[in-house]
């Protein structure tokens, strides 16, 4: 079991004496570490710290912040194996796909700003003013676990490069990349007190840093209820906040799409991290005379999804996070039987050979009411519903009829029509037809799915306050 007893603090690692938070291993369900629970003093030592730091780093050149952030990319480029594994271990993605994704999208992502930067215009000209874009201040960033480094990067990387300075509180579920990430910065020329990681439970560290006045914004990634006490919580002193939530993203298959295609492109989809991704494309839409031909179709899908420890290379469906994740999980598949929906594979007894761990089995609802609550509700498991429709009009209205908007598809013979039909989802990426994701591309959500965007220019800006010079 590997002990964490420290906190990065002021460029520092402080000494931790206080409670510890267990973190489990996915697959076995055994303790794979301990971390410090944090307190309300560590919390608010770190946040001095950034307000002190901030006064330098908000002046530092363009120069400075792109070197800080190369030296970062080697430190994510030398270290992807140990980042993968211990990823893999506490959140359960196989091995092979956390070593592209929770590994290799940081440093993808950070790339792309070092990319950008150079020509990202933090000044520009409007008539007789001139337009400066300042550093908003001492951000809190609050992480939830299912791609806990890549969702910590999205926000680290352009708050750093806008001149903010930051306190994390990752997730105490998956916190361990939170922890090789302050040593990788602790590696570079960072000024001391720019980058600090606090650890522990929401309602409790991340309470202190959400109400802090000190901090002027909280940048949250993780569900739809803890975004609301944030959104509250900034009200008191006006907050900036980027929230980034929950999704029920709908799959949309036009009758003239390739079926086979479309199926099998939502089910990989709907089940990458064993559904725990937030804009997971959980309800697939079908025209209601083909409806029976996409469940088999979905149940061929589902079957080449071999359950495993996700360490082993032929794994290609893990378990869940936690202990918590995976009875949320059972009890919606549950919900589901009683609700009347048909199931066409999967259910609540664990995969076989998977009884230890968090496992559920890859399900798959057919005959879905679209008002039901397992068609209305975030699972963020292995679960798909199949949803028939009569007409296009009703596809879209079922496409748009819950309170998320995070992402979606459509699927169809002819481009154009299936832009025509993405024009009007009400969601915050659509995927044309199989169209690849694009980390350029801004990444957030309608409704309840969040308040601003990640990734480019759109993830920079949330962090900068917009000045007029009057010349
Ligand atoms: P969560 O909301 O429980 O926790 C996220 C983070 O918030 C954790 O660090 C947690 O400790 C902290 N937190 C919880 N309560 C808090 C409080 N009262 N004050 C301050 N901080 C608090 O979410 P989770 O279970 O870790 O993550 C799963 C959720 O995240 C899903 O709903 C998923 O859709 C969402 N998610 C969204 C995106 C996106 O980009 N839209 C990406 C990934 C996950």
């Amino acid at each position: 079991m590997k002990r964490i007893d420290k906190l990065y603090i002021d460029g520092c690692w402080e000494d931790w004496t206080g409670d510890m938070i267990e973190v489990h291993e996915a697959a076995t369900g055994q303790v794979l570490a301990a971390i410090p629970a944090g307190s309300r003093e560590a919390m608010e030592h770190a946040i001095a710290s950034a307000d002190k730091a901030f006064a330098q780093w908000s002046q530092s050149s363009l120069d400075q912040r792109l070197d800080v952030l190369r030296q970062l990319l080697e430190q994510l480029e030398a270290r992807g194996d140990e980042i993968a594994e211990a990823i893999c271990r506490e959140v359960g993605m196989p091995l092979k796909l956390a070593r592209q994704i929770q590994a290799g999208l940081p440093a993808v992502i950070t790339k792309s700003y070092l990319k950008m930067l150079p020509d990202f215009p933090f000044t520009e000209t409007v008539g007789n003013s001139e337009i400066q874009y300042a550093p908003v201040g001492v951000v809190g960033c609050v992480t939830p676990w299912n791609y806990p480094l890549h969702q910590v990067i999205l926000k680290v990387v352009p708050a750093l490069a806008a001149g903010c300075t930051v306190v994390l509180k990752p997730s105490e579920v998956a916190p361990l990349s939170a922890f090789l990430l302050a040593e990788m910065f602790a590696a570079t020329d960072l000024p001391a007190g720019v980058f600090n990681v606090v650890s522990g439970y929401g309602h409790e560290v991340g309470d202190v840093l959400i109400h802090h006045p000190k901090v002027k914004m909280v940048s949250f990634t993780g569900s739809t209820r803890t975004g609301q006490t944030i959104a509250h919580a900034a009200a008191d002193d006006f907050k900036r906040i980027a929230l980034e939530m929950g999704g029920k993203s709908a799959s949309v298959v036009l009758p003239d799409a390739d079926l086979k295609a479309a199926v099998k492109g939502t089910v990989n989809n709907c089940l990458l991290n064993s559904g725990q991704t937030c804009t997971a494309l959980t309800r697939l839409l079908v025209p209601a005379d083909k409806h029976d031909e996409a469940c088999e179709l979905a149940r061929e899908a589902v079957a080449k999804m071999t359950p495993g420890n996700p360490l082993d290379e032929n794994t290609r469906l893990g378990p869940l996070a936690s202990a918590v994740q995976r009875e949320r999980v059972l009890d919606y598949i549950r919900l589901g039987i009683e609700e009347g929906a048909t199931l066409v594979c999967g259910g609540t007894e664990a995969p076989e050979g998977c009884e230890e761990g968090f496992f559920v089995r890859a399900t798959v609802f057919a005959d879905v009411d679209p008002q039901s609550r397992i068609a209305q509700e975030e699972i963020f498991g292995p679960v798909l519903c199949i949803i028939p429709y009569e007409s296009e009009e009703q596809a879209i209205e079922i496409a748009n009829g819950t309170l998320y908007g995070l992402s979606g598809a459509v699927w169809s013979g002819d481009q154009e029509r299936a832009k025509s039909v993405a024009g009007r989802l009400r969601t915050g990426q659509v995927f044309v037809n199989g169209g690849a994701f694009n980390p350029l591309a801004p990444f957030g959500g309608f409704g309840h799915s969040g308040i601003g965007r990640e990734f480019g220019k759109w993830g920079l800006e949330e962090f900068l306050e917009v000045r007029a010079l009057q010349l």
